[in-house]
């Protein structure tokens, strides 16, 4: 690397460093805050009695503000996630699960077409099966991030939801807790997709999220059909490669049948021939060609509406697979990876940017523009194009 580009790399991560964000900004009192949200509250739907009644009582959580705006140097690798995300415990404790609420999930899986297996899997993963939804006061926090994070807009969207939850629904104000940005019982709704999804399905007059396995699991299948469910299909399922495969395919846009990837000598993981039906598949590559590789269908989609990480819909796809019975991954991880600090996947995008490729802000989140930019600059050397960050990417990029 040249000393001038050098330079430019060392300028562009200090101005996207956490210490730079949102220096400057000078947050205005919280009490200030309270009496403009009192303006706009009537047009979200929240009428004067209901404001009068907990606007005041809502108190500054300063703690939470710094929690919402840390971005941890470094992260998992997807290995690592999946790994406690879908752990023998917890795949033993799904079964035993499934089995034990069957009749309840049959009657929801009749109503609602998604099976039992996912909405435990959610369940597994969301709360650790109901074992912690977070304690924090929905409108403490919601209040407290609309005020002073990174992301206003959405979380005073989130607190309008939630004033009216408390206004329209038969809401115990005491039980009105969860995580520290909003998420709510079993399933962990945040309030607006409480207010779109949630269901009394057992038929006693309440949503209630947080007591009943019946409302949270008949609300989470809801959600999951109304963004298209199909439960004749699967999410994904594992397959091998050829040797010599392009691996340019495995980009996010390209949607083929199964009979096609079948025709490009794509098998299952352990060497059979695909026999699915004919459905649309993409090639997801979570860990690029050394790690093992999936045909995802329209199924793993629709997962992303519940959580748009891949991390987290890989996990669910997967537990949900175990719990049924389904078996362990036939391609190992590739373990000796390193995880890529926050910084130097900074450096990973501002490399990309400066030779000409488009991976989106250098924001150290890598996502599909990052990816493909990868995809795009490993064609233009004529190395294996996965798309995959790891160590060795960076130093040939260096
Ligand atoms: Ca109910």
């Amino acid at each position: 690397m040249t000393v001038l580009k050098y330079i430019k790399l060392v300028v562009l991560c200090l101005l996207f460093s956490p210490l730079y964000a949102g220096k400057g900004e000078v947050l205005a009192d919280f009490s200030v805050w309270k009496s403009e949200f009192r303006e706009v509250a009537g047009d979200c739907g929240i009428s004067s009695d209901t404001l009068d009644k907990y606007l005041d009582n809502i108190s500054l959580q300063k703690r939470l503000i710094k929690v919402s705006k840390r971005q941890p140097e470094f992260s998992k690798p997807i290995w690592s996630y999946v790994d406690s995300a879908v752990s023998s415990k917890r795949i033993r404790k799904g079964r035993k699960l499934l089995a034990k609420h069957s009749d309840l999930l049959k009657k929801i899986t009749e109503q609602y077409g998604v099976s039992g297996e996912y909405i435990i899997a959610i369940w597994g993963l969301e709360t650790g099966y109901g074992s912690n939804f977070g304690r924090s006061s929905i409108l403490n926090a919601l209040a407290t991030l609309a005020y002073g994070s990174t992301r206003k807009e959405f979380f005073q969207k989130e607190l309008c939801a939630a004033f009216r939850l408390l206004q329209n629904e038969k809401i115990d104000e005491s039980q009105f807790k969860g995580s520290w940005a909003g998420a709510m019982g079993h399933m962990q709704f945040m309030p607006s997709t409480f207010e779109k999804y949630a269901v009394d399905f057992d038929n006693d007059g309440r949503k209630d999220l947080w007591n009943n396995l019946s409302d949270s699991f008949a609300s989470a299948a809801n959600y999951l059909k109304d963004s298209g469910w199909d439960m004749g299909r699967d999410w994904a399922v594992e397959v091998k490669l050829p040797e010599k495969f392009a691996l340019s395919l495995s980009e996010p846009t390209t949607w083929l049948t199964v009979k096609e990837w079948a025709d490009l000598d794509v098998t299952y993981a352990d060497g059979r021939p695909l026999n699915l039906d004919e459905e649309d598949a993409r090639l997801y590559l979570p860990a690029g060609r050394q790690g093992p590789a999936f045909l995802s269908f329209r199924n793993f989609q629709v997962l992303k509406e519940y959580n748009n990480s891949e991390s987290y819909v890989l996990s669910v796809g997967y537990l949900a697979h175990r719990i049924r019975g389904g078996h362990e991954l036939v391609s190992e991880w590739p373990r000796k990876d390193e995880a890529l600090s926050l910084t130097q996947k900074k450096d990973v995008q501002f490399l990309l940017t400066v030779l000409g490729y488009e991976p989106g802000a250098i924001d150290g989140r890598v996502g599909d523009n990052t990816r493909q930019a990868l995809r795009n600059w490993q064609g233009d050397i004529g190395v294996p194009q996965d798309g995959y960050i790891n160590e060795d990417v960076m130093i040939l990029l260096k």
